[in-house]
């Protein structure tokens, strides 16, 4: 496995581009935010 190749996603909040971490393998698919700060500033 090749770790260039990881997913990325937009963060909603700062609009930043973020890549797969480790802690967010078993929900990818939900997480929306760049970090945990994001997350609790969602508009
Ligand atoms: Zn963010």
């Amino acid at each position: 496995m090749k770790k260039v190749n990881l997913p990325q996603k937009i963060c909603v909040v700062c609009n930043k581009p973020y890549a797969w971490r480790k802690k967010w393998e078993k929900n990818w698919n939900e997480v929306k935010y760049c970090s945990e700060r994001c997350r609790r500033n969602k508009v």
